[in-house]
């Protein structure tokens, strides 16, 4: 009953380490990564390793070292989210569209329970795709273009802290124009961690190896997405910006972080004054919306993610028996967002370039067709008649 039932497929684990090696050893394939935001915060623990010590870089390093063609960042996309999201919201704002709160989607555990509990919010789900899907939309697309290859030949990996992200990247709706799917296979940490050690690379020994270019970059805020509260506060870094002109000081939506279950605040954007609200855990995303459909709360704008403390604590994360690991590696990545220097999604310089180059402008027909879905694209087993 609860391996059917469990919102984020956690119970269903399944091993894909065996498509790796079968992609790995065709000649013919490109295969490329693209590596989640807080699995630095985490890949290491398995070998030992400090979060100094166990950077992106560094698992970068391993990737080559299986056979990997790219490694790229999906922070990059996660600020490609930011772009889309945040200009999603300001035009439902500014043109009073639909009805609020926005939820954010780049969590398919949350989309799932969403789906199957309360499907009368589907319509205010963001149509924004998940930073795994649009990085493997833009894969196919913009970079098969630079390396001048038919997409086909490009196998996509994601590497997730996450279960629901297998299922997420197999939806109906997560395919280009052709039917081919933006990513063809999400691994988890422990099964890149797997796959380490099955080829007997030694990450201590190894030295960093720099991301690919342009998809290698990543700001501050992208690299936020891996704790609870940090998609909406890169949302509202950028949101601020794209409404003002100006950039607010990136630390002026930190009320957002935490652990607390449900958060809530108020910001003024421009004139307009939003209450919000982050929610992680699904019981407390039950409670939110039971509460918004009462009527006992109201919201512009609400991010919720499925696990505990958001995707530092996700499902395909190291375990540690009876020690939950969330509260340690969010620091990690709110340290590296401090210490950088690109604070803002709008402020990376291969976003710049994929819109100048590629996209034209946010919510544009390109990036609606590449980067948006409809979340009524595939259906629960409920919903089929
Ligand atoms: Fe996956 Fe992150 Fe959502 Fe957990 S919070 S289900 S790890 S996307």
């Amino acid at each position: 009953q609860c391996i059917t039932h469990c919102p984020v497929g956690a119970l269903r684990e399944r091993d894909d380490t065996d498509k790796i090696l079968d992609a790995l050893d065709d000649p013919e394939t490109i295969v490329l990564a693209q590596i989640a935001p807080s699995i630095r915060t985490a890949w290491g623990e398995e070998f030992g390793l400090s979060p100094e010590e166990a950077t992106v870089e560094r698992l970068s390093a391993c990737l080559k070292e299986m056979g990997f063609d790219y490694v790229f960042d999906t922070d990059f996309s996660a600020d490609l989210t930011i772009m889309e999201e945040a200009s999603e919201f300001l035009h439902k704002l500014t043109h009073n569209e639909g009805q609020f709160p926005m939820f954010t989607s780049c969590c398919p555990g949350w989309v799932r329970f969403i789906k199957s509990h309360y499907p009368e919010f589907i319509p205010q789900v963001s149509t924004s795709k998940s930073p795994q899907q649009m990085f493997g939309a833009i894969a196919k697309s913009y970079y098969a273009d630079i390396l001048k290859v038919d997409p086909k030949k490009i196998f996509s990996v994601s590497i997730m802290p996450c279960l629901a992200k297998k299922a997420e990247c197999a939806y109906p709706n997560m395919v280009d124009k052709d039917g081919n799917f933006d990513v063809d296979v999400a691994l988890t940490t422990r099964e890149v961690n797997r796959l380490i050690r099955a080829l007997h690379i030694s990450p201590a020994k190894l030295s960093d190896r720099a991301l690919d270019m342009p998809l290698g970059i990543g700001s501050g805020a992208g690299n936020i997405f891996g704790a609870t509260g940090g998609v909406m506060e890169a949302a509202l870094r950028t949101a601020y910006y794209l409404a003002t002109g100006e950039n607010p000081d990136p630390d002026a939506f930190q009320e957002v972080r935490g652990m607390e279950g449900w958060k809530e605040s108020s910001f003024s954007i421009a004139g307009n004054k939003l209450k919000i609200a982050v929610v992680h855990g699904l019981a407390n995303a039950d409670r939110l919306l039971n509460a918004l459909k009462n009527g006992q709360v109201h919201y512009d704008f609400v991010e919720v993610m499925a696990c505990p403390g958001g995707c530092v604590g996700g499902g395909g994360q190291p375990i540690h028996d009876q020690v939950e690991m969330a509260a340690l590696r969010a620091p990690v990545l709110y340290k590296q967002d401090r210490e950088g220097s690109i604070r803002f999604s709008h402020e990376n310089p291969s976003i710049k370039s994929v819109y100048k180059d590629y996209l034209g402008e946010p919510l544009s027909e390109i990036a609606e067709e590449l980067l948006h879905t409809d979340q009524k694209g595939w259906l629960m087993p409920q919903e089929i008649k």
